[in-house]
């Protein structure tokens, strides 16, 4: 077994990982595990921008900007934290912007903004509908550049945690099937999110809760799993996404009847209403019978026609071209046919506002982590601000942390049942193969721990999840190389996903309320008096122990929602 020592290890390469990467290396010795090379990390998806109060377009401030974010998760973020945010993001934005990230730019120079949803203003800011994919490429720049040293495609199995104290990760070299203990003096976790636990998903495959389910399983508390995004706009089928910013820019959503249909639900926001409501609105459309397409394939039509041809290739090129491409449409022509699909993971690994997990040295930020500022319900744009505001915040943490830190030994014990334990995936007593696993555990979540949720089927989902669980244990992997196999990674992630699963409706199944994503058909509204407070999961004899904490008020009180 190999030992590869740094100071801090940062797994995942996304926006928030390579972030705090930046940040560390300016004291310590920082490395990057991913799975994947960094530029392929999820963040190089996001399309439609990152809310900074700058106020180029109406005027403005973080005031407001919180304000927005705090009513748009329904008022379950912690307000300091949304604070933090919305205090600091544009700072980051004006460090990106120096270090080279091409920003849209109004005519006097300052940078565009355009409209998204629960925004009161325009706030957003983009590069095209390409914004992810600008500020991950400038930010490997500086990776390089700062020689911040990347282990790409090894996947990271699971977090050294003794004594509460965590002490590196371990992790496969998907090159060669070799597993090596990364002895560091804290670990950083920013592997994003979890979507693929849902049949229907824009995520990218990647997204299979691993820090989470690691974190979890070392011991640390994660919060919240019950908040789940589904997205409005997916193209049916692939459920890909269609930015928000197609809305932003103006476009319509319509039912069978060929009616604009937000007006029944969100009279002022129509389609910029925040994601909650509108994915609500579609699917009760859908499930009256004024959706599209016949029974298992309904949709909505997003209608971006009026926009016409020359400014869908100017601001929305990429929505232009997915259409084009994946569905052989015309979006200047013919309207576009999309369903919700899940879309970011609200919860996570709990971390307080210097992104420092319950686990000494086990920091955590970016989609995997619950801070919280999403609260409920994500608005658009606030989850690229927040993988640059918490990435360099906990980048930092992390180096203060190390200061005074010794590295430890090497936990050959620890480091030998890993072994063993990814060994034994070969030799699986169910002989079953993954696959199956996954695709029950994909369908059962997206029928019973969806958009509309109940006690019945929360119950019956929870049972389903525990009968996978005890199939896992039997999985084998079928091929036996051991150069990239993904099939032996994807049994690695499988574990994962039964854990985001578990939490996931287990939360869902304890909130006895609706709010923000979580809608429950059977407590259909929102309950402050008895639930205005974070669920908080720690893993007890290889079970979810949930607690509760209240939730962090400053400047808002909890009002109704009206948009
Ligand atoms: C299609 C799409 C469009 C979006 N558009 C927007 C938008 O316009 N605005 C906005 O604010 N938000 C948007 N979001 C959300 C936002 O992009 C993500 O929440 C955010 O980029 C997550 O960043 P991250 O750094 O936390 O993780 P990611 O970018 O998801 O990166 C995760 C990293 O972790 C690594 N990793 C994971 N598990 C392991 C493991 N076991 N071992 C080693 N490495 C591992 C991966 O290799 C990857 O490098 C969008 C999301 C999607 C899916």
């Amino acid at each position: 077994m190999d030992v590869i020592t740094h100071d801090v290890v940062i797994i995942g390469a996304g926006l928030a990982g390579q972030m705090a990467a930046l940040e560390a290396s300016s004291g310590a010795d920082a490395a990057i595990i991913s799975k994947v090379h960094p530029l392929r990390s999820h963040s190089g998806a996001a399309q439609g921008g990152i809310n900074a109060p700058f106020g180029n377009v109406a005027p403005d401030d973080w005031e407001k900007h919180a304000f927005d974010t705090v009513k748009g998760s329904d008022y379950l973020a912690d307000q300091d934290s949304v604070e933090i945010l919305c205090k600091s993001i544009t700072s980051r934005i004006v460090e990106i912007d120096s270090f080279g990230a091409i920003f849209d730019r109004l005519p006097d120079g300052k940078l565009a903004q355009r409209p998204f949803g629960g925004g009161s203003f325009p706030r957003t800011c983009y590069a095209g509908d390409a914004t992810g994919h600008e500020l991950l490429n400038t930010l490997y720049e500086q990776i390089i550049k700062n020689n911040v040293k990347v282990y790409e495609e090894w996947l990271s199995t699971s977090l050294v945690v003794e004594n509460n104290i965590c002490r590196g990760a371990l992790a496969i070299n998907l090159k060669n099937g070799e597993i090596a203990y990364f002895r560091s003096k804290a670990v950083i976790v920013a592997t994003g999110g979890s979507g693929r636990v849902y049949e229907r998903t824009t995520s990218s495959h990647q997204g299979t809760g691993d820090g989470i389910s690691m974190a979890y399983r070392a011991g640390a508390q994660v919060s919240d799993m019950e908040f789940v995004q589904f997205h409005p706009t997916t193209l049916i089928g692939t459920n890909i996404l269609i930015s928000e910013a197609a809305r932003g820019e103006g476009g319509t959503l319509l039912n069978a009847k060929n009616e604009r249909f937000m007006g029944k639900y969100a009279p002022k926001m129509m389609e910029l209403a925040p994601r909650d409501i509108v994915v609500r609105s579609i699917q009760t459309e859908i499930n009256e019978g004024r959706g599209i397409g016949g029974e298992g394939a309904e949709f909505v039509e997003l209608d971006l026609r009026e926009l016409g041809r020359e400014k869908l290739l100017q601001k929305l090129p990429q929505v232009y071209k997915l259409a084009k491409d994946f569905a052989n449409i015309d979006a200047a022509e013919t309207c576009i046919p999309v369903q919700p699909a899940q879309h970011y993971t609200m919860g996570g690994i709990r971390t307080n506002n210097a992104c420092y997990s319950s686990i000494s040295g086990l920091f955590a930020c970016g989609e995997c982590a619950c801070v919280s500022v999403h609260g409920a319900n994500r608005l658009g744009g606030n989850s690229l601000a927040e993988t640059l505001v918490f990435g360099k915040l906990a980048g930092a943490s992390a180096l203060e942390y190390v200061r005074k830190k010794e590295m430890p030994g090497i936990p050959k014990k620890v480091v030998e049942r890993e072994e063993e334990r990814i060994e034994n995936l070969f030799k699986g007593s169910g002989g079953e193969p993954e696959a199956g696993i996954r695709k029950e555990l994909q369908k059962v979540m997206w029928d019973k721990v969806g958009i509309f949720r109940n006690e019945r089927e929360l119950e019956d989902a929870m049972r389903t999840v525990k009968k996978l669980g005890e199939r896992y244990a039997g999985v084998r992997v079928q091929d036996g190389s051991r150069v990239f196999n993904t099939e032996l990674m994807q049994a690695v992630e499988l574990c994962f996903l039964l854990d985001n699963a578990g939490l996931m409706a287990y939360g869902a199944q304890l909130r006895k309320e609706s709010r923000g994503s979580h809608f429950r058909t059977d407590f259909p509204d929102r309950d402050d008096k008895n639930w205005l407070k974070h669920t908080i999961f720690t893993m007890k004899d290889g079970k979810p122990h949930a607690r509760f904490e209240p939730v962090r008020i400053t400047s808002f009180k909890p009002e109704a929602r009206a948009y």
